[in-house]
């Protein structure tokens, strides 16, 4: 199967047929399936299921989707947003099962997508991984470059006045491609990097020291706790 439609070929397969290596979990209109490149510790990708009244050509990318009519977006992008919620809460006790902290995760959608079929990445903000070995994939998922849209900011847009939710429904392809290639630099703290090894080893320490913090902090409730103290109860 070739990786640029698989996800276009999984919307349109039933749930119980598609491995439970690719597939995490599913609703009555989306799947969740495991990136197959991940850029964080944790990295799912929810995408509509393919079902009457959506077509595949609408269900295509964002643009597609934002292009057409707006209540349906708008319907689509909503019950993605659920799933995506209910997700992070299932992320989140795994991290915490796991590493013994929680940290932040991420929902949004690339402006210009990879891969046919629309898909609303929900990943952790640790970007540790193995597969990321480019800038513009690391620029693709920085908070602060504009590439990366919440899904809360796209939603917002439906909100707004139509000529604004019209401009940015055009998801221009040439003017977020050019995020991509802005300089390396740490989503966290700013502060640049020349190479792709350097900005790993950053963001290795940047977790590392959150790790910490967070491990003390549930350490210092746990205690107070003990005590019998009611001062836990005030963070
Ligand atoms: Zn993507
Ligand atoms: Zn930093």
């Amino acid at each position: 199967m070739s990786g640029l439609t698989a996800l276009r070929t999984y919307a349109q397969t039933n749930p119980a047929k598609i491995p439970a290596s690719i597939l995490f979990s599913h609703t009555s209109t989306s799947l969740t399936i495991y990136d197959a490149f991940p850029k964080g510790i944790f990295h799912f990708l929810v995408l509509p299921r393919v079902q009457e009244p959506f077509t595949v050509s609408e269900l295509s990318d964002l643009r597609t989707l934002l292009s057409g009519d707006k209540a349906r977006a708008k319907q689509v992008i909503s019950a993605l947003n659920e799933d995506a919620k209910a997700l992070r809460k299932e992320i989140e006790e795994e991290m915490l099962a796991r590493y013994g902290f929680k940290w932040n995760v991420w929902t949004g959608f690339h402006a210009v997508p990879s891969m046919a079929h629309l898909h609303l990445h929900v990943l952790s903000d640790d970007l540790l991984s193995e597969k990321f070995k480019h800038k513009k994939h690391y620029n693709s998922f920085h908070p602060k470059l504009g590439f990366f849209l919440d899904v809360d900011e796209v939603l917002s847009w439906f909100e707004a006045e139509d000529s604004y939710y019209t401009a940015m429904a055009k998801l221009d392809t040439k003017h977020y491609e050019s995020m991509l290639k802005e300089d390396l630099s740490c989503w966290r703290c700013n502060a640049s990097m020349k190479t792709i090894p350097a900005l790993k080893a950053h963001l290795q320490e940047e977790w590392d020291t959150q790790a910490k913090r967070e491990k003390a902090k549930i350490e210092r409730r746990r205690k107070m706790e003990e005590k019998g103290g009611d001062a836990a109860t005030t963070e």
